[in-house]
């Protein structure tokens, strides 16, 4: 019998008596999505009972689209992972190689979408939590624009860096989702799109046509690549993407290597803000408002607090909450925190330089093909290090989207495309040229 992929969290059906473009399609949702009555436990002990009291908006435009959910995908803790090794409901496994990792955060949702569970899926990228695990499992992820898609009900693991976003078998199906789930939400700010000069009040999902762009048109698109993010890839990667650039090529469109030299620091200014970001979003996670309750009476407050945090959070969360604080403490903040900032400042700056020239940037997803299980578990530095090539897109807050380009060793490899801000018809347009 093959081996229980542990896909799913939980398997209850959300379903709604409406119809529209999503009608007759099954979702799977990650579980740090919120979903009213609905446990949302984002793969940690600590929220093993929680249950929402409210719909995520992205979750609320699926049912509404006529999408039926049919089950909370599993994750690495709170989105801390690149393996889905983390979950306090253990590993899921790849479906194309089950002694592999599916990748992560998303792994679940990914996983959900290449075995066939549903249709389509939600996830969230903070640093290639989508495109990862698409890579991994040869499913199509799309990470949007930072403020094309609400984030409210999303669990906050980094808020500056993360997006709610598509898994589907397709470019074309995943454009449909992001079409369902993009737009303003006047429950998250960062959705607000500001009119500047000649432009009109709209916002960028208003306008767009996401699932036209998936068109396979590549005349007269000028597509980069960045030495930096092909030459560290292992061999079998960069055949499959010199071979789609020899697809992007034959559709019309010019290849051209580009230099994004500030991508070098991508990781170390990732992982201090998102850790600062994160020993900051946890901080409620103290026995009262949410987690295992606790006996007030018994202990003195910092007792208690130590004591639910010690059971609650893996190891992985501890680490980062501890490192995070550290990064963020008198004496240091300078020296780790604010170093981060400029970096990350810094490659929104290469993008921007590279994006006066060319229309969209190819790399490959991930330097890899999935890691067998276990293999990363006690070497976090090598997981970390897997981000390379994903990471940039969240530091800019740009678009982002991972799509199937053959494989290694009958392992999946994914191809990048990252586009300039609100450049999601782009992006989808290029995916749609190389898609197999
Ligand atoms: N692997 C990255 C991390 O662990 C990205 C995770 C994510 O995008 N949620 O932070």
């Amino acid at each position: 019998m093959a081996p229980d992929l542990n896909v799913f969290v939980s398997e209850e059906r959300i379903e709604r008596d409406e119809s529209g473009p999503l009608s007759g399609r099954t979702v799977a949702v990650k579980d740090n999505i919120s979903t009213a009555g609905v446990p949302t436990t984002c793969g940690s002990a600590m929220l093993a009972d929680y249950v929402p009291p409210y719909d995520a908006t992205a979750v609320e435009r699926v049912t509404a689209a006529g999408g039926t959910i049919v089950g909370k995908t599993n994750m690495d803790e709170f989105g801390m992972g690149t393996t889905t090794e983390t979950s306090a409901f253990g590993p899921t496994r790849n479906p194309v190689a089950p002694d592999r990792v599916p990748g992560g955060s998303s792994g679940g949702s990914a996983a959900a979408v290449a075995a066939g569970e549903a249709d389509v899926a939600l996830g969230s990228d903070t640093g290639g939590s989508i495109r990862c695990p698409a890579a991994f499992c040869g499913v199509v992820g799309i990470k949007p624009t930072y403020g094309l898609v609400s984030r409210y009900g999303l669990v906050a693991y980094a808020n500056s860096l993360e997006q709610i976003g598509p898994f589907a078998s397709t470019v074309e199906e995943a454009a449909l989702l992001l079409d369902v789930i993009a737009g303003p939400d006047e429950r998250d700010g960062t959705t607000r799109h500001d009119a500047t000069e000649g432009q009109a009040d709209a916002h960028p999902a208003e306008e767009a046509d996401y699932v036209g762009a998936a068109d396979g048109n590549g005349e007269g698109l000028t597509v980069g690549v960045p030495t930096e993010l092909v030459d560290g890839a292992e061999d079998g990667v960069v055949e499959q993407f010199e071979a789609a650039r020899s697809d992007l090529e034959a559709a019309g469109a010019d290849v051209r290597e580009i230099s994004l030299p500030s991508v070098e620091y991508g990781v170390e200014a990732y992982y201090v803000i998102a850790m600062s970001e994160a020993s900051s979003n946890l901080a409620r996670y103290d026995g009262v408002r949410y987690g295992p309750s606790v006996d007030v009476e018994a202990g003195n407050w910092n007792d208690v607090f130590s004591d639910v945090r010690r059971e609650g959070f893996g190891d992985e969360v501890k680490r980062r909450i501890l490192m995070g604080t550290y990064a963020l403490s008198a004496g240091y903040h300078d020296k780790y925190y604010r170093q981060a900032q400029h970096a990350r400042e810094w490659v929104k700056r290469d993008f921007d330089e590279a994006f006066a020239d060319v229309d969209v940037i190819a790399s490959p997803t991930m330097p890899t093909t999935p890691f067998e299980l276990g293999e990363t578990l006690d070497d976090p530095l090598k997981m970390y290090l897997a981000d390379a090539n994903t990471i940039p897109a969240n530091l800019a807050n740009l678009p982002a989207i991972s799509v199937p380009a053959g494989t290694a060793n009958d392992l999946p490899v994914g191809v990048q495309f990252v586009g300039p801000a609100f450049g999601e018809e782009t992006i989808i347009r290029a995916a749609s040229i190389i898609e197999d």
